[in-house]
């Protein structure tokens, strides 16, 4: 199913990340967290694609057993700044043999070693790309509330952001972020400039105290008050601390919904008892 479906037809959706093994050793560990998840029901559930491509036939596949396995509409993400444009368009195809109907269109990260490949330099071309093989594909779109960390501006991110949705981005998920009011912000500032497509709150449960510190060297999110009062106070037990996270994202996301954001990604980080937590506070909100 298409996910644009999923939200024309439901007023309020809940859906997890999972991503893919770095080596086929990891497989079946990963294989068994999604299907774990799964089970919790989601509206969708998301695979993510390893920076360079290399994990790509694992992404394939974990999506593929969600979607046949369970049952479970799957949106598998696809990166393009270290592959060539052989290699994309083959994988979009391998993503269309699969049955795969929806497709996260990523630029990704450019490599710290610099680039080998120059076929693609921005998420945009490869939106023109997956349009040209397939139009039908309902694709999805990577945004930033607190600017994309590349961009100087937020204004020019988000003419950026236009030139992409235009380009035939169906709808958007943020970037993880920690405090609402940012979002609102956001979403204010981009209505303005005519992005109509749904936006969907990327939300990271904060569960153990390392994570802090990853979070932000890979986002840049803002971590505010709050959230570190809460870490400080509960980072010596793991237990408290996975809890008071889960009770956090909840928190965020029911201020979300009761502002009329209707759709909620949580990046769920392959973590069935953390997916199971955040179901079990907003089954009944979500239904
Ligand atoms: P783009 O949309 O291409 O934007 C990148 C930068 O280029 C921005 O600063 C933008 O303003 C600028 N830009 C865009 N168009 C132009 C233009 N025409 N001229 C000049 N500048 C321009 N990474 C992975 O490796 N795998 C994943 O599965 C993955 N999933 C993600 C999911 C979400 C929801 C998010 C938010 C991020 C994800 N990422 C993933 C990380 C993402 O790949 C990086 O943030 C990457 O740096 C940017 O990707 P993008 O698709 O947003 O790029």
């Amino acid at each position: 199913m298409k996910i644009t479906d999923i939200f024309a037809n439901k007023e309020v959706t809940l859906s997890f990340e999972v991503f893919p093994p770095k080596t086929d050793a990891g497989y079946a560990a990963v294989e068994q967290a999604a299907a774990d998840i799964a089970a919790l029901g989601p509206d969708f559930m998301s695979v993510t694609y390893g920076a360079g491509g290399g994990t790509s036939e694992n992404t394939a596949g974990i999506a593929s057993d969600l979607q046949d396995k369970y049952g479970i509409t799957v949106l598998a993400h696809l990166t393009c700044v270290s592959s060539t444009k052989e290699t994309v368009r083959s994988m979009i195809s391998e993503y269309r043999r699969r049955g795969i109907e929806n497709i996260m269109a990523l630029r990704g990260d450019i490599p710290k070693e610099g680039r080998t490949c120059f076929d693609y330099s921005h998420a945009t071309e490869l939106i023109y790309d997956i349009k040209s093989i397939d139009e039908s594909f309902c694709i999805g779109g990577a945004c930033y509330p607190e600017g994309h960390v590349e961009c100087a501006r937020q204004s020019e991110d988000i003419r950026h952001l236009k030139e992409k949705v235009d380009a035939g981005c169906d709808f958007l998920t943020t970037q993880m972020f920690f405090d609402n009011s940012t979002l609102y912000q956001f979403l204010y500032r981009i209505r303005e400039k005519g992005i109509e497509v749904p936006v969907l709150p990327g939300i990271m449960p904060i569960t153990n105290v390392k994570q802090v510190a990853r979070s932000v060297s890979l986002s840049g999110s803002t971590i505010p008050q709050k959230m570190k009062i809460m870490v400080d106070r509960f980072a010596d037990d793991p237990e408290k601390m996975k809890e008071a996270g889960i009770i956090y994202a909840c928190d965020q996301i029911i201020d979300l919904i009761s502002n009329g954001v209707s759709h909620i990604h949580v990046y769920s980080m392959n973590k069935p008892d953390i997916a199971a937590g955040i179901m079990r506070n907003l089954a009944t909100i979500i239904r």
